[in-house]
């Protein structure tokens, strides 16, 4: 596989990034993921500005310009004749050449710029969306600042591997008493044709692929409330899904061992699925 660091494309195991870089050390650093379908990028334009926000937000420099982004992306997508799979991105601080807690001066130092495609034959045709995933809920233990995508993952990691444990896919996570977001998608349920997913907040990463797909339901004209849940309320839902750029619409079935409707998709999120695959097709680049 290529990969591509700092301004050069090169085989995965020539890929070098310093012991001293502060992602590394500190988790000091940020990251987008982007599917690709068909050969193009899914939401490219939307990720793009979130990495801009979140650098922003961390005071940290941007490594190039968007357009740029765009043109490694592609460059990397051919190189290694993605059709369907994704394209992960880091930028760093970077590294000062020593360990120390105060960011390093930005004037001499200059951020990690890291991408690598992963091949996902079939993204789009997940055998999971068409039975629909189980989830355990968990205190959310991670910082307050979860608007910023940080690769600070250790919680989420934890959670995922808790689920496994449980015989369940993934976790939801619930502080006073209200589900925040999923370990790594943003949480929803459907009741009484209703779509409610939790505000935008510092509390949870405001999802491109959330942003997308309640554009389409508007569109649709199905009704959006955007307000925090229980997870008592969740289990007594019609359906409940979530959304992230890997997953798309995900039905979610079982929520603490208690059915929700069915047990099977539901026709929300099925609808959803078919809307968001579709139309971000249409502006994928
Ligand atoms: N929430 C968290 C905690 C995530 O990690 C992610 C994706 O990685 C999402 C939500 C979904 O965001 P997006 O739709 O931009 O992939």
């Amino acid at each position: 596989r290529t990969v591509y660091v700092n301004g050069e494309y090169l085989p995965e195991t020539e890929a070098k990034v310093s012991i001293f870089d502060r992602a590394f050390l500190m988790a000091d650093g940020v990251y987008e993921v982007t599917s690709v379908l068909g050969g193009k990028l899914i939401d490219f334009d939307g990720h793009a500005k979130r990495l801009a926000r979140s650098l922003k937000e961390l005071d940290m420099k941007a490594p190039c310009t968007e357009d740029e982004l765009l043109a490694i992306h592609r460059e990397l997508v051919a190189r290694n004749e993605i059709t369907d799979g994704l394209v992960y991105l880091q930028v760093t601080r970077g590294s000062a050449g020593d360990r120390d807690f105060a960011f390093p001066d930005p004037e001499t130092t200059e951020p990690t710029l890291v991408l690598f495609t992963q091949n996902k034959p079939g993204l789009a045709d997940s055998p999971a969306a068409k039975t629909g995933i189980k989830v355990i809920s968990l205190e959310d233990i991670r910082w307050g600042r979860r608007d910023i995508k940080t690769v600070q993952l250790l919680y989420p990691s934890m959670a995922k591997m808790a689920a496994k444990k449980a015989g369940c896919d993934d976790a939801w996570f619930v502080e006073d008493g209200k589900v925040t977001e999923g370990s790594s998608n943003n949480a929803y349920i459907v009741k009484g044709g209703k779509i409610i997913t939790r505000e935008l907040s510092h509390d949870i990463l405001h999802g491109i692929t959330r942003a997308a797909v309640l554009r389409f339901a508007k569109e649709a004209q199905m009704v959006v409330e955007e307000r925090s849940f229980t997870i008592e309320e969740a289990q007594q839902a019609d359906e409940a899904f979530v959304t992230s750029a890997s997953s798309f619409v995900m039905p979610v079935v079982e929520l603490d061992g208690a059915q929700i409707g069915t047990g099977t998709p539901g026709p929300v999120a099925a609808r959803l699925r078919e809307i968001y695959l579709e139309e971000s097709l249409k502006l994928a680049v």
